[in-house]
């Protein structure tokens, strides 16, 4: 099968290629020129890939768990096939440079193959004479998965792999900033899949609303912003259905004084701009004990100023553009925010001229807490430092936030620093590292980060309802009480 990556996106409606009458372009972000227009489906069309799903469900849903773990599996083998169309159109569309888009694509092959040998059996809870309680876990029936434009690729097969193996089929709907890498997966999985048990559709953000409404989706996994996940809890509501929702974060990195300045610093600015700091669990507010905080800032300062911004295609590109213009416009009105605040920068917060949706790594001294640039989640190369001297004191400001998404703590003493762990009201604490994920470790956030959670057993079943089988032998028996 051979698959252009760089023209002619369809969408997957039943296992075939579906177009649409009306079209959305997409944006290289590192030139702002546009690269290919996709399909901007109907309401129509959208039922139609619902229609789908529901019927490829039964036959689906019916198969035994071996047939859906090698199916999810081959979705990672035919990922890997097309490992390098992914990267290059990756970073086309999302502005990556090359070792975010590995990362992303290796991670996303990784996940199909471990999420495949996931399962869930189902548990005798009780057994006497004559009598068993079973508790199984059964499909839902037709799951919709909405994504954002961070991590196209990866986002959509943490929802695919263990929806299609707990037995349900999908519809798919990527960011209308990002949806290239995702209608290819959809396409070179046409011939993987049976018809139906993965629909990918692409559109504006009505398209998600139509999804979180429609009466036949029975649960909605969604990754995005906070704002957009309230919207969809309601919206969800008419059915009840079932919804998974990963949100924003504004993790806060606690520094203590006994760190090797200079080793974590490198640490800290990548825990803070992997992905130019498009990331749910960047370390969005920086608190630095007040005895090495001079120190550290300027470390931080020489080390950024090694990196290069630029577009991610050149080799030597450490971190690409923002990945759109409405984000851009944000990060330009943050900054202006913090100038006529009278914040001090440490580094950055000039736009340069010229194409693309570029903004320097950026570092404020010592901001007010309740400034834009702490309470806000950025979501792009803008970061506060904040001095602190007191443990209690920095626990109450990380953890005063809507956010409780995650969050680090470094320090020499780990007994020190679980203890702070402890008290972090989030879903995930770091100590003396960042950003390790697993398909076996459950993510998740607290607060007004999420609802639910993705990965490990936890995040399978939640693409489940639990069903409880009582047996009693014999009719006329007496249970006893
Ligand atoms: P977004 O909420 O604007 O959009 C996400 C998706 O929702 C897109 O596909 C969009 O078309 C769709 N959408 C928009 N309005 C909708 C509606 N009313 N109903 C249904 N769908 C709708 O988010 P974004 O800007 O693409 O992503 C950035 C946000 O995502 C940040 O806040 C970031 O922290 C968060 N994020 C969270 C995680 C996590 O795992 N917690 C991971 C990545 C990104």
């Amino acid at each position: 099968m051979t698959v252009d990556f760089f023209s002619h996106y369809t969408m997957t409606i039943d296992g075939k290629a579906a177009d649409a009458d009306k079209s959305i372009d997409a944006i290289n972000p590192a030139t702002e020129e546009v690269i290919a227009s996709v399909p901007d489906a109907s309401r129509d069309q959208l039922d139609s890939a619902v229609a789908a799903a529901k019927r490829a469900y039964p036959a689906w849903s019916a198969r035994p768990v071996e047939e859906r773990q090698a199916l999810v599996s081959a979705i990672g083998d035919r990922i890997a096939e097309y490992a390098e169309d992914f990267k290059r159109l990756l970073i086309r569309e999302q502005g990556k440079a090359r070792a975010g888009a590995e990362w992303e694509i290796g991670g996303s092959i990784i996940w199909c193959h471990e999420i495949a040998k996931q399962r869930l059996d189902p548990e005798i809870v009780e057994q006497s004479d004559g009598r068993q309680v079973e508790v199984r876990k059964t499909p839902l029936g037709v799951v919709g998965g909405i994504t954002p434009w961070n991590f196209p690729v990866l986002l959509a097969i943490w929802k695919i792999a263990p929806a299609l193996l707990a037995g349900n089929t999908m519809v798919l709907k990527p960011s209308p900033y990002t949806p290239l890498c995702t209608l290819k997966l959809g396409e070179i999985l046409r011939d993987v899949l049976p018809a139906g048990v993965l629909n990918v559709v692409s559109g504006g953000n009505d398209l998600g609303a139509w999804m979180t409404s429609h009466p036949d989706i029975r649960k909605i996994s969604f990754t995005g912003s906070t704002v957009t996940g309230r919207k969809i809890m309601e919206s969800a509501s008419g059915n009840l259905k079932r919804i998974t929702l990963e949100l924003g974060g504004n993790d806060a990195a606690i520094v203590l004084p006994d760190v090797d300045v200079e080793a974590v610093a490198k640490e800290l600015f990548w825990a803070s701009f992997q992905n130019s700091a498009q990331f749910c669990v960047a370390a969005k507010r920086l608190y630095v004990h007040r005895d090495i905080y001079d120190q550290l800032s300027k470390a931080l300062v020489d080390y950024a100023t090694t990196v290069v911004v630029g577009d991610g295609s050149q080799q030597g590109t450490d971190l690409g553009p923002i990945q759109n213009k409405m984000q851009f416009e944000k990060l330009k009105d943050l900054l202006a925010d913090a100038r006529s605040s009278g914040l001090r920068f440490l580094l950055g917060g000039d736009i340069p001229d010229g194409k693309g949706y570029f903004v320097p790594i950026t570092l404020i001294d010592n901001p007010p807490e309740d400034s834009r640039v702490v309470v806000e989640e950025a979501f792009g190369p803008v970061l506060p430092l904040l001095k602190f001297d007191d443990v209690d004191d920095v626990i109450r400001r990380a953890n005063d936030s809507e956010y409780g998404l995650a969050g680090s703590v470094w320090s020499k003493d780990v007994a020190a620093a679980r203890k702070i762990a402890e008290r972090m009201e989030t879903g995930t604490v770091w100590i003396n590292e960042i950003h390790s994920f697993s398909p076996h470790i459950a993510f998740g956030g607290h607060k007004q980060s999420g609802i639910g959670i993705e990965n490990a057993l936890d995040g399978l079943s939640e693409y489940t309802n639990s069903q409880t089988i009582v047996v009693r032998d014999e009719l006329n028996r007496t249970v006893p009480a």
